[in-house]
């Protein structure tokens, strides 16, 4: 991979690290409300990736490196990457795995109103709560930061021709080598 690839691929690992940073002071924030555990696998769909997503872990994650022979399955299956309920992947999951479970904040399709998604395992007392930006995940920030790092991405990354909003099955690192 070339070199401004690369920068793109650290600028995720960043965003990332971030993401982790806000998901967990959430977490400690709404700790009572919260019933997500292992074990509990309601989040876990087969996902589709922007391809910087997708090469970002695919460098961290080669077949041989997956510690579980997992087999590609049908995309409205639940998510290849589990086994007995857990994520083998769980270092290097995506980022929408990373906010699973918490009060999300985004604008409506219209873009005239702020909507909150709460999961209905969680908050399940919480009518009396108020929820504001400062104690919800922005959904639409973080999705417009990686946009712009996976823009930037595909137009130095030459390995292969990614339009868009192009979006790629995570199940096919089973099937790549790394960089
Ligand atoms: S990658 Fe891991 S956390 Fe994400 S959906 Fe799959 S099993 Fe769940």
């Amino acid at each position: 991979m070339n070199k401004s690839a690369q920068d793109q691929i650290d600028a995720y690992y960043a965003l990332r690290a971030e993401i982790d940073s806000l998901s967990q002071k959430l977490t400690v924030e709404h700790q009572k409300h919260l019933n997500c555990r292992q074990g509990c696998d309601h989040c876990c769909v087969n996902l589709r990736l922007l391809p910087v997503e997708f090469h970002a872990i695919l460098s961290e994650l080669t077949p041989d490196r997956i510690p579980y022979k997992a087999k590609i399955t049908r995309e409205e299956d639940p998510c290849t990457f589990l086994n007995n309920h857990s994520c083998i992947i769980y270092a290097s999951r995506p980022i929408i795995c990373r906010t699973h479970g918490l009060p999300l904040l985004f604008m409506n399709d219209e873009g005239t109103d702020l909507e909150l998604a709460l999961c209905e395992r969680n908050f399940t007392d919480a009518q009396d709560m108020e929820f504001t930006v400062d104690n919800t995940y922005p959904e639409d920030k973080f999705v417009s930061r990686l946009n712009m790092i996976n823009r930037e991405f595909i137009n130095h990354y030459h390995g292969s021709e990614y339009k868009g909003q192009q979006l790629i099955p995570l199940t096919r690192i089973l099937n790549q080598e790394s960089e």
